[in-house]
């Protein structure tokens, strides 16, 4: 499922090859993936205009587009990859890029039906939504107030304030997009391993130490997923499977459901705390 690491590649691959060209015609026939848009309302709205930059917050995608006579800008074309999306840009000769979801080992040739939206470019080429499981969204100036501040962007104090409030699991926190935006399961996994903080522990019970601990680790996470290509690279997930070993202590990994989620931690490192423990 496409994280925030899978989503830069696929904004990076916009802001690199969509910008700057001219939209001819558009295929928003898709009426689930294009919700609340009716079919040809996005390609009244976007033909004849051009992207002009791509930006993301945690796992939402959002680009600007040129105005069309007037010195207004149009509007802004929201993109979300859902569980298994990618962006496909075909340029003018026909070479063809993709970003997000990495293709699956049972990757199958890709279908023209698969492609959910399309920007159909003057110069021949295109940009599509390629989401075989057809949940991925297109919509129209979408709301990206209602997303908490980037995973990638937050800063240490921010950070401190929104992983600390309240009495919830931290992973169960670390999930939340309205908090946090952009950390799916595989980071979260991933950053608390780091941190040897144990997923169920309620936030309540973090002393500014996990904390910071929790803000490092999800600083050096994102920054190794996104040079790497993608949330599947970190050090721990290998591991995630029955019979898997800590890869820093040897010890034996264990499994459970945390915030509603299959979650796996190290038995030795992220051993629930206890009260006394917390005390020394
Ligand atoms: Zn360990």
């Amino acid at each position: 499922m496409p994280e925030l690491p899978e989503v830069e590649t696929a904004r990076r691959l916009i802001a690199d090859l969509g910008l700057g060209r001219r939209i001819a015609d558009v295929d928003d026939a898709d009426t689930f993936v294009c919700r609340p848009h009716s079919p040809g309302e996005l390609r009244a709205a976007l033909t004849g205009r051009t992207l002009t930059a791509a930006h993301r917050r945690g796992k939402t995608m959002w680009c600007d587009t040129s105005g069309l006579d007037g010195p207004d800008d149009g509007p802004t074309l929201g993109i979300h990859l859902g569980m298994s999306g990618r962006i496909v840009v075909v340029a003018a000769d026909g070479w063809v890029a993709e970003g997000g979801d990495p293709p699956g080992r049972d990757a199958q040739p890709r279908k023209a039906v698969w492609d959910r939206f399309t920007l159909e470019f003057a110069d021949g080429g295109r940009l599509s939504l390629f989401d075989k499981r057809r949940l991925g969204r297109i919509q129209l100036n979408p709301d990206i107030d209602a997303l908490g501040p980037d995973a990638g962007a937050v800063t240490q104090a921010d950070f401190r304030a929104l992983i600390t409030a309240g009495t919830i699991a931290v992973k169960a926190r670390l999930l939340d997009q309205s908090k946090l935006a952009g950390v799916g399961n595989l980071l979260a996994d991933e950053v608390l391993w780091q941190a040897k903080v144990p997923p169920a522990t309620p936030v309540s019970r973090l002393q500014r130490k996990d904390a910071d601990r929790l803000y490092r680790a999800l600083r050096s996470v994102l920054a190794s997923a996104v040079a790497k290509g993608g949330a599947h690279t970190g050090d721990v997930i290998a591991a995630r499977r029955p019979g898997g070993t800590c890869p820093r202590c040897g010890h034996e990994m264990v499994h459970g459901t945390v915030g509603g989620r299959s979650t796996w931690w190290c038995s030795r490192e992220q051993a629930p705390w206890s009260p006394i423990e917390r005390l020394a």
